[in-house]
């Protein structure tokens, strides 16, 4: 079962420091969010998840990690500058302003009223002045994708490497877009993450590609714990198609809120190595040329058996860091009716993506004895370098459980008077709730083995 509401994943997320409102102590700032010391926890393992994934388990993928501040050349070159927009209409009624095509029967959400001004582009793009003058041409913008810093550095990641075609450069980082209207917590923010890979492919084994990708792509959201039940792929029609796309696939998810989109995957054809290409040639840029010195296109690629010059196709699974974290939270979180009648609620993640692994819990608080035994077990826990492991030193074990079943805690271990005796301590499962007793020496090694496991 997963949530039933948007209002208590919010609430949950609040209350137990996961993800706060942005800027809160001043009345908030729409369309931002902060992630607390468990979302933090929560997102650094999805982004390592797909970092491991992308990077690590793979021999055709590097990494990087470029600027937010983009020169405009680039957005301008992009098509960013000119189409990245939304359709934006007026309520003349009640002032509100709207995104046209979110709105239901031509209304005004907030007014229902239809006296509503024809929708105009409103784009996306947030500017920034960049350096002490602010004369108006020294600006840059905030990035609006990741992908565009990709395409710029390709060459510079080719060079540095040992890579051919088929190959992909993969990036985790901010994304800045002046949504018209942020909403449904951090689905749509402001100010958010993204998790992009630039594959290239030679034309011709593109949609060979495309389809590898999203297939991979959603082998790996199961993999996380996303229900195949709460998946839909849509093929975006061709009049809703971005601006650089031959085809996109979008992952959708049913999100407490409705079915929308979780990831795209797109083939971007040649459109943005060539777009930068036909960018650096008009303003005579030799940067980059080095290995390409017979090609007009800067960004183009030789061919080793044919020996032909040519800018790469590129296929792009793009994901949302906090759209991924909301469909984790949905899908982990439960309410459980107890055979005493009353109920619990558990964040059922898998183990590699719980914010805390462990909790060591000293069964009296403050008692020497037991607290240095759970210190030093915390200790030995954490060196197995698996993730946080917390001495919980409240006194109230059933507080205790409850506080770490909500936060998804798979293991609480158990430090009392018997600990002391016999050097045996409690583990209780979060899933299960069943306990066993066992040595501390083999606690370790029953830790790893169980964080490990997906
Ligand atoms: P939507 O149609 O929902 O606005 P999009 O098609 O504009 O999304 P893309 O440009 O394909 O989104 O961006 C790739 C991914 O980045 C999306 O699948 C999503 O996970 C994430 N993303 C895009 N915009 C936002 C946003 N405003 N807030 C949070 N995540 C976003």
């Amino acid at each position: 079962m997963t949530a039933k509401t948007m209002e208590e994943l919010v609430a949950l997320c609040k209350r137990r420091g996961f993800i706060f409102q942005s800027n809160e102590i001043y009345g908030g700032l729409q369309g931002l969010y902060d992630y607390g010391p468990l979302g933090i926890e929560l997102k650094n393992n999805l982004k390592k998840a797909w970092w491991s994934s992308m990077v690590y388990e793979r021999d055709d993928v590097e990494g990087i990690d470029a600027s937010i501040l983009t020169h405009p050349k680039v957005l301008k070159q992009s098509g960013h500058e000119d189409t990245f927009s939304d359709p934006l209409v007026d309520c003349r009624d009640c002032k509100s302003r709207w995104r046209a095509d979110h709105l239901k029967e031509g209304k005004c959400p907030s007014c229902q009223s239809d006296n509503l001004t024809d929708p105009r582009p409103f784009n996306l793009m947030f500017k920034t002045s960049v350096g002490p003058i602010d004369d108006g041409n020294s600006f840059a913008y905030l990035r609006p994708e990741t992908a565009q810093q990709i395409f710029v550095n390709f060459k510079n990641v080719l060079d540095s490497t040992p890579h051919h075609l088929p190959f992909g450069i993969a990036q985790i980082g901010k994304a800045f877009r002046n949504e018209i209207t942020p909403r449904n917590f951090i689905f749509r923010v402001r100010e958010f993450e993204q998790m992009e890979l630039e594959f290239f492919v030679e034309e011709g084994t593109d949609e060979h590609w495309h389809k590898l990708w999203t297939d991979l792509r959603l082998q790996w959201w199961f993999e996380q714990g996303v229900n195949k039940e709460n998946i839909e792929i849509l093929n975006v029609p061709s009049d809703e198609l971005a601006h650089y796309s031959k085809a996109t696939i979008d992952i959708m998810y049913r999100f407490p809120h409705g079915l929308e989109e979780l990831e795209g995957i797109a083939n971007r054809t040649d459109f943005d190595l060539g777009s930068h290409s036909k960018g650096q040639s008009e303003l005579n840029i030799t940067a980059n040329v080095t290995k390409n010195k017979s090609s007009n296109s800067k960004l183009a690629v030789q061919n080793r058996e044919t020996k032909e010059w040519k800018i790469p196709y590129v296929i792009e699974p793009s994901a949302g860091v906090d759209r991924g974290v909301l469909a984790l939270l949905n899908e982990a979180y439960k309410v459980e009716k107890l055979e005493n009648g009353k109920e619990r609620t558990v964040l059922a993640f898998k183990p590699h993506l719980a914010p805390i692994k462990a909790a060591v819990i000293p069964l009296k608080r403050n008692n020497e004895q037991l607290v240095k035994l759970a210190a030093d077990l915390k200790s030995l826990l954490q060196k197995k370098k698996l993730g946080r492991v917390v001495v919980e030193n409240s006194g109230n074990i059933g507080k205790s459980y409850r506080r770490h079943d909500e936060i998804g805690t798979p293991l609480c271990i158990t430090i009392d008077f018997e600990t002391i005796e016999n050097n045996t301590a409690t583990i209780r499962n979060r899933d299960t709730m069943q306990q066993h007793r066992l040595k501390l020496e083999n606690i370790p090694e029953f830790f790893a083995a169980n964080i490990e496991a997906n």
